[in-house]
């Protein structure tokens, strides 16, 4: 992957991270893997514990230049966390931004901690870029999963991954020599290094933000030259009273399941959504529709990208059964664990039309049985969302000795309220009546992981 010492060369002077063009970047990160070539000899896995930021990318970089294995540490770990994963994944040590300085001192690391440098602090010679072969089956990078179901779990990237990732993407997507793609979501996940890394083979811009601030993405889009960015649901729904005036091409949303309603509300001011379903195992996208030439296929995430194959296991008798992924891009087991062969079980639910178009129901360990019928979650909560004082919702199984198991509905609102019975009401009629929520319980926000999924297993 020598993308970037290719683009310093070909268009040196053009903006890539911020203000800062393809030759900074290719420098700075050449200047700190000279820095760091010593330090870090005989060691290959490094954490790297940032938020968002220019000075994390360089690091990337620089890291990728020696041949580094980088595992991306979730900024929000707590200490005896972060201590965890460090014995799990074997680090020798963290890359970490200062901010985190009290964190890693702590941590148990076989040599010390190394810090990221503002690019300011690298002297402006000429360092010459480095160069490695091409190692398809190289790991590159380390993510973990959302942990959306459970514990995170951690992924090997190798860089035929990445490649097939960026190169599916730049089909569906297009690449233009304008394009400024904003990264709100955090790097540490597949959705913001993606991003970074589909742009780094485009030769085109992006522009960070070090978290996810409704205000500071509405003023970056009204106001700079940001044409793309990638969003899940819960930060669209957010945004999308206030999204007036922009130049975008693209938002691609997904990551979570996106509410019809949410949808609709998009289709009517004209945004440029791409809905995308994808997860850490395939280093994101794989499956991509286009709302604008797909008004019938609605409901559905797409068909699967170049390279990918995607079909069902287990299939009922109403063509339902689980999605199983397989492509250049998907993971072949996850880290330290034994080898994974043939196609991955990505433990979701969904069917296929005939066009090909691939529509999810649910996570398959999310369906709650009832009196031995199936209940999906995302059915009622599609419902739910129709209504217009709703912000968030989620439906959840609760234990019952007579049924085995019962749905229950969790909500918070926007700025006016409901009741639970206005709620209920709207329902009865709409569903069959084993599938209406047993108990209705409001909250004040519902809890989020750091990719701004809701986190089920919280409530339950
Ligand atoms: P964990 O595996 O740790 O529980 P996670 O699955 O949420 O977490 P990610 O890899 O970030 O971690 O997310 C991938 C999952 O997100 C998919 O398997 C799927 O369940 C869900 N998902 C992604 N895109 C969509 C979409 N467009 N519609 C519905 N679900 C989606
Ligand atoms: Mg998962």
């Amino acid at each position: 992957m020598n993308w970037l010492k290719n683009w310093a060369q070909i268009s040196p002077q053009k903006k890539f991270i911020n203000d800062a063009t393809f030759f900074d970047v290719d420098h700075a990160s050449s200047f700190l893997a000279k820095k760091w070539e010593h330090p870090l000899q005989n060691h290959t896995r490094i954490g790297l514990l940032s938020e968002n930021s220019l000075a994390m990318c360089v690091a990337i970089f620089a890291l990728l230049k020696l041949g580094k294995e980088i595992l991306f540490l979730n900024t929000h770990l707590s200490l005896s966390e972060l201590t965890e994963q460090i014995s799990d994944a074997q680090l020798s040590t963290v890359v970490s931004a200062s901010q985190f300085e009290h964190r890693v001192t702590h941590l148990p690391l076989k040599i010390p901690p190394l810090f990221l440098s503002v690019l300011t602090e690298i002297p402006k010679l000429h360092h010459e870029s480095f160069f490695l072969p091409e190692q398809p089956e190289k790991i590159a990078f380390i993510m973990n999963t959302s942990a959306t179901t459970g514990k995170f779990k951690s992924v090997p990237i190798t860089e035929k991954m990445v490649y097939a990732q960026v190169k599916a993407s730049k089909e569906i997507l297009g690449s233009f020599f304008d394009d400024n793609w904003l990264i709100a979501t955090p790097l540490f996940h597949v959705s913001g290094l993606s991003i970074l890394m589909r742009s780094l083979y485009n030769g085109t811009a992006v522009s960070i933000l070090s978290k996810f601030d409704e205000d500071k993405i509405l003023k970056a889009v009204e106001t700079e030259e940001i044409n793309m960015m990638s969003l899940v649901p819960t930060m669209l729904s957010r945004l999308i009273e206030r999204l007036e005036k922009h130049r975008l091409r693209v938002i691609l949303l997904g990551g979570a399941f996106i509410p019809r309603a949410l949808i609709d509300a998009a289709l009517k001011k004209e945004l440029p959504i791409y809905k995308t379903y994808g997860m850490t195992e395939t280093f994101s996208q794989s499956a991509t529709l286009n709302l604008s030439h797909h008004h019938d296929k609605l409901d559905a995430v797409g068909r699967a990208l170049p390279t990918v194959q995607i079909t069902l296991k287990n299939v009922n008798k109403d063509g339902i059964g689980e999605i199983m992924i397989d492509s250049p891009m998907v993971m072949r087991g996850y880290l330290l664990k034994p080898p994974l062969s043939g196609p991955f079980e990505t433990g979701d639910i969904g069917f296929i039309d005939a066009d090909g178009f691939l529509y999810v129901l649910n996570r398959r360990n999310d369906i709650i049985i009832s009196g031995g019928e199936n209940i999906y979650p995302k059915e009622i909560e599609n419902l739910v969302y129709e209504l217009p004082e709703i912000e968030e919702c989620v439906v959840i199984p609760r234990a019952d000795e007579k049924w085995g198991q019962v749905p229950v509905l969790y909500y918070s609102c926007k700025d006016s309220v409901i009741t639970d019975s206005t709620i209920l009401s709207y329902l009865k009629g709409k569903l069959a009546k084993f599938k209406l929520p047993r108990q209705i319980i409001y909250c004040q926000t519902l809890p989020k992981n750091a990719s701004g999924k809701i986190i089920r297993k919280v409530l339950k």
